[in-house]
């Protein structure tokens, strides 16, 4: 497997996981209940329902979100933006006040703020990121979504819980047709798409800035993950962020639609 940017950096350690999530709109349980059925761009045989029961431990989790908090999502978190698109940005999993509680992916947090202010400011979306799922966003060319579509405590999903949910991740690379590149968040987001397509994780080390030619032709380009703990500790600033995604605007060429 060829790595295209000699110059990335060892290895460090993992990335942290994010931030636990404040603030921003709320989905109504009418619209969550509204969302049982699959998004209309995405198989249903790629979606979990919305009573997924794959993983124990988060269905106790979101069993009691439910109770506790009935008019937020709390369900599996769908992905954002068409099927058609040539780049997939894969974050690890919803914040439990971010996209477990809007519907939308890294929606509702401080994540969502870097992440689509920077696909913004590249042209992979337009509009308005409000914090909220109806805020009117659109995504051009780009599609988000997460390895672990349900939120863990404490944000850390568990072995079994990434390999479980990796049957969806899958299925969803599978049935991109003009895929072309992979933004992976974090370690796990990395490792979950390897898995995806079938691969193992020494085929391709996570690094900060690496971008790996997988077989097939993806592109897999690595990034910390967007969290507020990454940015709080310095360990990722909007400028290596922005960097990292002017890299793909450029290997992709000009905005599409
Ligand atoms: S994390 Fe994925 S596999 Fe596990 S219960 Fe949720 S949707 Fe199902």
């Amino acid at each position: 497997m060829r790595r295209t940017q000699s110059e990335a950096p060892a290895v460090l350690p993992g990335e942290h996981p994010p931030e636990r999530d404040t603030g921003g709109g709320h989905t109504s349980g009418r619209d969550a209940a509204a969302s049982d059925a699959a998004p209309r761009d995405t198989p249903e045989r790629d979606t979990p329902g919305r009573d997924c029961g794959l993983c124990p431990r988060l269905v106790a989790y979101r069993t009691a979100n439910r109770a506790a908090h009935p008019d937020w999502f709390n369900a599996p978190v769908p992905s954002f933006g068409g099927l058609d698109a040539r780049l997939l940005v894969v974050g690890l999993a919803p914040g439990v006040r971010g996209a477990n509680r809007t519907g939308r992916p890294f929606t509702g947090d401080f994540a969502g703020v870097l992440l689509y202010q920077t696909l913004l400011r590249f042209g992979f979306a337009e509009g308005r990121y409000g914090a909220d799922a109806a805020d009117g966003l659109r995504l051009v060319d780009c599609r988000v979504t997460n390895g672990v579509r349900c939120v863990p405590p404490g944000n850390l999903p568990v072995p079994a819980e990434i390999s479980a949910c990796n049957v969806f991740l899958a299925a969803e690379l599978a049935a991109m047709p003009q895929l072309r590149a992979v933004l992976a968040l974090g370690g796990v987001a990395h490792r979950a798409v390897l898995r995806g397509r079938g691969l193992k994780a020494k085929d391709a080390a996570f690094a900060h800035g690496a971008a790996h030619l997988l077989p097939g032709g993806l592109l897999l380009v690595d990034s910390y993950h967007v969290s507020r703990l990454n940015t709080n500790t310095g360990r990722l600033s909007e400028a290596m962020f922005a960097a990292v995604v002017e890299d793909l605007r450029r290997r992709l060429g000009p905005r599409l639609g």
